[in-house]
């Protein structure tokens, strides 16, 4: 696992030597039956941070998930990209699960906090989960021990699957395959401290 910095690259070639070898050699025909095409029955919608990789974390094989990733798990109605990853899985690879996954120790979260900052898009992006943390901070007192401090980012990271969820089945795309065939939405929250993948209710 671990690197020595000098050639991220170097370790990143002898790391897919690796792969062939003891994965995709040896599950050959599994490889082959998928050249032709994918069939993924979910679309996971997760964060970008490089702690959380959901195949990993899920034990799940190439072909079994479509990705979008982005800044906090975010489910923004305006932007081109999610929306074409989401066309993409309704209409094309008809997905019959939605996931939308965040995570502990999330610096998206964290960032909600920051009120005046260097960073131009990092903030306007982040506006699609503000009113996860504003709902936190209206249910709750101010937190003062580390304990706390981790308690309310935890409750605002939930919160912000249960926002990306409600935004999710407001998205017109989303509207409009619901009337035609069913859809299973299913929150996530990855823990980093035990490895342990839950579901939000
Ligand atoms: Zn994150």
């Amino acid at each position: 696992m671990s690197d020595d910095g000098k050639d991220p690259l170097g370790k990143m070639f002898r790391g897919n030597e690796e792969f062939r070898q003891t994965d995709f050699v040896p599950n050959i025909t599994y490889w082959k039956g998928i050249v032709s095409g994918q069939q993924p029955k979910i679309l996971w919608i997760g964060c970008s941070d490089s702690r959380v990789n959901p195949e990993r974390i899920t034990g799940s094989a190439p072909g079994e998930l479509f990705i979008q990733r982005n800044i906090g798990n975010a489910v923004p109605l305006q932007d081109w990209n999610f929306t074409t990853v989401l066309e993409y899985a309704l209409m094309n690879l008809k997905v019959e699960h939605i996931v939308i996954c965040g995570h502990s120790d999330c610096g998206a979260i964290k960032a909600l906090d920051i009120e005046d900052s260097d960073y131009y898009y990092i903030p306007v992006w982040l506006n699609n989960a503000r009113e996860a943390k504003h709902r936190v901070d209206s249910q709750m007192k101010k937190p003062v021990t580390p304990e706390e401090i981790h308690d309310r980012y935890q409750r605002i990271e939930k919160e912000n699957v249960r926002l990306q969820l409600e935004h999710l089945k407001a998205h017109p795309l989303v509207k409009k395959v619901c009337r035609e065939r069913r859809i299973f939405f299913h929150g996530l929250y990855f823990n980093i401290h035990d490895g342990r993948l839950t579901r939000i209710e």
